[in-house]
């Protein structure tokens, strides 16, 4: 028998043994937001949205973009579009109005959902139709099913797409990449899995819930008839409150978020009150190699567990996993910590390769079907049965460890660096808060190391003492040859720094970015 795998799977699941459980908890205090709801009201708004759109015209295969930061609505979006073959456009809301449009036109999006906070900012926006989620506008579309609503068909397709998930930008122009439902199916239930994900969880929404369907783990953990606690900004202290007030067990994000974290953490210590979530609360993390002594910090300081994924968005997308064995419990935390901050072991049902080049290979259900209407991209990205990562690794015992985007490796004097490897070094510097090492141009080396440094407030550190600080810890060649201190780094929306935008001034005029 073989019944297609939809992301229904997982909401039916939750409304057949999990009806009275609080499926939501919405953001408070915000227009429109629908407060603590159940996972039968959550099934009914889901159906109320679905037979909206189908009374609005909006058939199998139609585009529905959602600009918004986290939200409840989101959440019912995920079911009430992609659960009835409409297909969701979820699009990050800090782009600017161009980079919008170029989405909305890009994808074909008929229908924009935009949240309230962002109506005046993409006001220019050019669509066929949109609804401003404020509560007033869009009430009728989050209503409860009633009585007379007709829900409409859709003869399930596991290998439709369920979204078209924009890449965020850390190279040229955002391609959409269009996730199936078994790419989701696949990578909900590994991660789940992996993650161990049960129903006494609790989730905090700290990722984006735009990328990458807030890495699919939405869908793993309704499965469970987990409820879902909505954070709209990453705010440090407010997710202390938060973990400490909803009982939060699990919750994923990139580094910049826990640092965050740890940061209100400190500031609570030193006012005396309590750290909460001890030995509750396990966290996952990607989108940026974390360096160890941040990893070290939240075993030691918060007493959370830390877990290590890897993977992309054309791959729903979770490919490795590191999450510390059994094996590893006598060692030293620093130790442990050192071994976390590789990318991990793959997760079941992923095969992984080094190429010769150093580009990271993958083979996994979780991959994605193509680049929305870019033939050629798609080609290039799967090609020889393989999916291209772009990534350039190590994969050594099973376990795979990302040195840099590819394009970002320094080759100095003939000699490969890792800029991650210095950036690490050099965050364990008291005074550094955030650091970007790139390769520029140098006559006699070909590329030399460069690092751009953003320091603690408060805090002062000079060149030479940085200098001298990774002589104490790097191999003399991979150790920066200049130093530049900056107010902040470009970064794109989920944290990852936007290398491309740093290295740019300093390769201008010249024909290739490498040397
Ligand atoms: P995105 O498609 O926006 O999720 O970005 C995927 C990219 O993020 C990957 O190609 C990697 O360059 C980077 N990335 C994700 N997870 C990790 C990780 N654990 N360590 C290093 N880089 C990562």
């Amino acid at each position: 028998m073989r019944v297609p795998l939809t992301v229904n799977d997982f909401l039916s699941r939750a409304l057949t043994v999990f009806p009275d459980r609080t499926a939501l908890v919405d953001e408070p205090d915000f227009p429109g937001a629908l407060g603590r709801i159940s996972y039968a009201e959550l099934g009914q708004r889901v159906a109320g949205m679905a037979s909206r759109l189908d009374a609005m015209g909006y058939g199998v295969g139609d585009r529905i973009g959602i600009v918004s930061p986290n939200a409840g609505k989101f959440l019912i979006s995920y079911f009430g579009v992609s659960g009835y073959g409409r297909i969701l456009v979820p699009i990050n809301y800090r782009l600017n109005t161009d980079e919008v449009q170029y989405i909305v036109d890009h994808s074909g999006t008929k229908l924009l959902l935009v949240d309230p906070e962002y109506a005046e900012a993409f006001s220019a926006v050019k669509v066929a139709k949109k609804i401003i989620l404020d509560g007033v506008e869009d009430a009728e579309l989050f209503a409860p099913a009633g009585a007379h609503d007709e829900v409409p068909h859709w003869e399930a397709d596991e290998d439709f797409t369920c979204s078209i998930n924009y890449t965020s930008g850390t190279t040229s122009r955002p391609k959409g990449v269009q996730i199936t439902h078994r790419n989701f199916w696949t990578n909900s239930v590994t991660f789940g899995w992996h993650a161990t994900v049960s129903d006494r969880d609790v989730l905090l929404h700290t990722l984006p819930m735009f990328h990458a369907n807030g890495w699919g783990m939405p869908y793993a953990v309704t499965g469970m008839g987990v409820p879902h606690i909505i954070q709209r900004k990453i705010d440090g202290e407010s997710i202390l409150q938060r973990v400490a007030a909803e009982g939060i067990t699990l919750a994923c994000g990139a580094p910049a978020v826990w640092a965050a974290v740890l940061d209100a953490a400190e500031k609570r210590r030193s006012g005396g009150s309590p750290v909460p979530g001890r030995d509750q609360v396990r966290i996952v993390v990607a989108g940026a190699p974390p360096p160890s002594r941040t990893i070290e910090r939240i075993q030691h300081e918060l007493g959370w567990e830390f877990i290590q994924i890897y993977g992309l968005t054309e791959t729903a997308p979770l490919l490795t996993i590191n999450r510390k064995p059994k094996e590893w419990d006598a060692l030293d935390p620093a130790e442990v910590a050192r071994r976390l901050s590789r990318a991990g072991t793959p997760g079941l049902g992923v095969t992984l390769a080094v190429d010769g080049d150093g580009e990271v290979l993958a083979r996994a259900n979780q991959v994605f079907e193509s680049y929305w209407n870019q033939p050629e991209e798609t080609g290039k990205a799967l090609s020889d049965g393989w999916f291209h990562t772009g990534d350039g690794g190590s994969y050594d015992s099973g376990y795979l460890t990302i040195l840099d985007r590819k394009k970002d490796v320094i080759i100095t004097g003939g000699e490969n660096v890792s800029s991650i490897e210095v950036e690490d070094a050099i965050f364990q510097h008291p005074a550094v808060a955030e650091v970007a090492v790139i390769g520029v141009p140098d006559p006699k080396w070909g590329e030399t190391v460069k690092a751009l440094v953003v320091a603690k407030a408060g805090a002062s550190v000079t060149e030479d003492e940085l200098r001298e600080f990774c002589r104490e810890r790097l191999a003399h060649y991979k150790c920066p040859t200049s130093f530049e201190f900056r107010e902040e780094l470009a970064r794109t929306a989920t944290g990852k720094l936007q290398k491309f935008k740093l290295r740019e001034p300093y390769w201008q005029g010249m024909e290739k970015r490498i040397n």
